[in-house]
C-alpha cells in the first residue's frame, strides 16, 4: 500500500470552500503584506498560545532571527542549543553574529539535556534556544531555572510544536519568546513561507515589531535599522482558518501515534517515542530507533511508504559548522539518532489502514534485513 510521507492535499479538501473565500477575500481587499488578516493571525496565535503578544513573520528561520536580534544578541555572544535540530537554529544564532554551542540530547526524548546545560554556559552566553523536537516540549523547568541562575534568555525553538503542552504551560509561552514556523509541512502550515515569535514581554514585542518592518513605528520614519521579515496577507488569512481546526488536527496526530506505538511496541530493536506523562506531544514527527534504519528505510520505500531522516547529519558534522571544530563523538547521544532514526508517515489524515500497513511492512521486513 502506498502511504505518503504527508499529504496536503487531504488537508485542504475538507476545508477548501472556506479556505478559498478567506483568500479571495486578501484578494479583494488588496491587503497583501501584513495588514488585517495579518494582525487578526496575531490575536488568534497569541490566544491559542496562551501568550500576549505574536508577531507574524516570513519564516521560522526569521521568528529566530527576530528574537535573538531584539534581545541584543550579538558578535561576541554564544547561544546554547542542540546538534540535532534543523540547521535555522543555529543559522540565526549566526546571523546574528553569535557563536551557536551545542549540548548533547537525552537518549528519551531527543530534546536538550538540561544536565549537560550548565557546563556548557561561560561568561560569553547570553541566551539558550531548546528546541521541542518532534512535537515534544523540553524539560523546560530545569531548563529555565538553570537559564535564570545564570542570567540568560530562553527562546523556544517551537516551530515542531504548535499547542504542544508542558505541565501547565503551552509551548512558546515559558522562555522570553516562543518561534514558529508556518511552512507548510508544519502542525500549522501556510501556503507558502510564513513564521511567527510569541512574548509576553510588552516591549521584546514592540522591538520585533519594529525590526520586522524596517524599524519604523510610523511610515518612512525609522527609528532603527531593521530589515523586512512581514508576512503576507494571504498567509495571514489561511493560517487564520486553519488555527481553527489545529487542536483537532494534533489530536488526530496523537491518536496515530498511540497506534503505531501499540504495534511497534515488540518488533526487533525498535524503539518507540515515549509519550510524556506531564504533557502534550504533538507529534510533529513520528520517529522511530533501529540499528537497521538504512536497510529499513529501503525495504519501505520499495513498498511505497515514504519515510524521512530528521536529521541524517548533527550540526556539528555540518560542512557549514565546521569552523566549531567539534570533531565526530562529541555528541555521542545525537550521533546515534542520526543513524538509528527514522520518520514514519505522520499527518492528521492518516487512515488506521495505513498505519497497519507500515507496522505490518516493518515487522516482516525486520527479522529478514537483521
Ligand atoms: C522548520 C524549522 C525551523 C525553520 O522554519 P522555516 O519556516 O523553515 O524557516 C526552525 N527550527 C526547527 C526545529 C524547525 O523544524
Amino acid at each position: 500500500m502506498r502511504v505518503p510521507f504527508l499529504d496536503l492535499k487531504a488537508q485542504y479538501e475538507p476545508i477548501q470552500l472556506e479556505m478559498n473565500a478567506a483568500i479571495h477575500q486578501v484578494i479583494k481587499q488588496t491587503a497583501f503584506a501584513g495588514g488585517p488578516f495579518v494582525e487578526q493571525f496575531e490575536k488568534d496565535f497569541a490566544a491559542f498560545c496562551n501568550c500576549k503578544y505574536a508577531i507574524a513573520c516570513s519564516s521560522g528561520t526569521s521568528a529566530l532571527r527576530l528574537a535573538l536580534f531584539s534581545l541584543g544578541i550579538g558578535p561576541g555572544d554564544e547561544v546554547i542549543t542542540t546538534p540535532n535540530t534543523f540547521i535555522a537554529t543555529a543559522e540565526a544564532i549566526s546571523a546574528c553574529g553569535a557563536k551557536p554551542i551545542f549540548v548533547d540530547i537525552d537518549e528519551e526524548t531527543y530534546n536538550m539535556n538540561p544536565e549537560l546545560l550548565e557546563d556548557a554556559i561561560t561568561p560569553q552566553t547570553k541566551a539558550v534556544i531548546p528546541v521541542h523536537l518532534y512535537g515534544q516540549v523540553c524539560d523546560m523547568e530545569k531548563i529555565l531555572r538553570i537559564a535564570d541562575s545564570h542570567g540568560l534568555f530562553v527562546i523556544e525553538d517551537a516551530c515542531q510544536a504548535h499547542g504542544a503542552e508542558y505541565k501547565d504551560w503551552t509551548a512558546g509561552s515559558m522562555g522570553d519568546a516562543g518561534c514558529f514556523s508556518f511552512y507548510p509541512g508544519k502542525n500549522l502550515g501556510a501556503y507558502g513561507e510564513a513564521g511567527a515569535v510569541t512574548t509576553n514581554k510588552p516591549e521584546l514585542a514592540e522591538k520585533m515589531r519594529m525590526y520586522r518592518d524596517h524599524g519604523q513605528e510610523t511610515k518612512y520614519y525609522h527609528s532603527v535599522a531593521g530589515w523586512n521579515d512581514r508576512m503576507d496577507g494571504i498567509q495571514g488569512a489561511v493560517l487564520s482558518v486553519k488555527l481553527k481546526y489545529l487542536a483537532g488536527w494534533n489530536q488526530a496526530r496523537r491518536q496515530h501515534a498511540r497506534n503505531y506505538s501499540e504495534q511497534l511496541s515488540n518488533i526487533g530493536d525498535i524503539v518507540i517515542p515515549v509519550d510524556p506523562a506531564n504533557g502534550k506531544h504533538v507529534y510533529h514527527i513520528y520517529a522511530i530507533r533501529t540499528q537497521y534504519r538504512d536497510a529499513l528505510m529501503k525495504h519501505l520505500s520499495e513498498q511505497g511508504i515514504a519515510c524521512g531522516i530528521h536529521y541524517p547529519v548533527p550540526l556539528h558534522m555540518q560542512k557549514a559548522y565546521e569552523h566549531l571544530e567539534l570533531p565526530e563523538g562529541s555528541f555521542p547521544v545525537a550521533e546515534t539518532c542520526a543513524r538509528e532514526q527514522i520518520s514514519l508517515p505522520m499527518f492528521p489524515e492518516l487512515s488506521f489502514i495505513q498505519i497497519k500497513a507500515v507496522c505490518k511492512a516493518i515487522e516482516t521486513a525486520l527479522p529478514v534485513i537483521n
